[in-house]
């Protein structure tokens, strides 16, 4: 995407959100058979999609710590939870040291299972907005 826009002169991107393909994007190199394994997010480590999905920031404080270590929480342990996305939560480590110490409580709960296109559309929607902060004329075509 940087490259294109050295090259042309790009005033106005659009997003088909709708025909979206993170996967294209994050490596444009994808060939057959890792796209098969994209679809079970083995594409995408698991740490990097919460994170992503968390929009780099802390759920219990959302940025109020001003630390910017983040950690990936389990909401249940690792053992009973697993590595689900939908069991980790981005803490910031001030967040997350005093949760560990019982001082703080999380709203947050162990989530369902994501559907295939849940994970989509939330993907499109991070996606989009990050990329809107790179390139603001970026346009949703839906
Ligand atoms: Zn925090
Ligand atoms: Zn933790």
């Amino acid at each position: 995407m940087d490259n294109v826009c050295k090259i042309l002169p790009v005033t106005k991107i659009i997003v088909e959100t709708a025909s979206f393909d993170i996967q294209k994007i994050k490596n444009p190199k994808i060939n057959g058979e890792e796209y098969q394994q994209g679809e079970q997010l083995n594409f995408w480590n698991v740490r990097e999609y919460v994170l992503f999905r968390d929009n780099h920031e802390c759920q219990y404080c959302y940025g109020k710590s001003k630390q910017n270590v983040l950690n990936v929480h389990h909401l249940e342990s690792r053992k009973t939870g697993g590595d689900a996305p939908n069991n980790l939560i981005i803490l910031c480590e001030t967040c997350h040291k005093k949760y560990h110490e019982g001082k703080v409580k999380l709203k947050q709960k162990r989530g369902q299972s994501f559907k295939a296109e849940t994970f989509m559309r939330i993907m499109r929607r991070a996606f989009f907005n990050k990329l809107k902060e790179i390139y603001p004329a970026v346009n949703s075509a839906t």
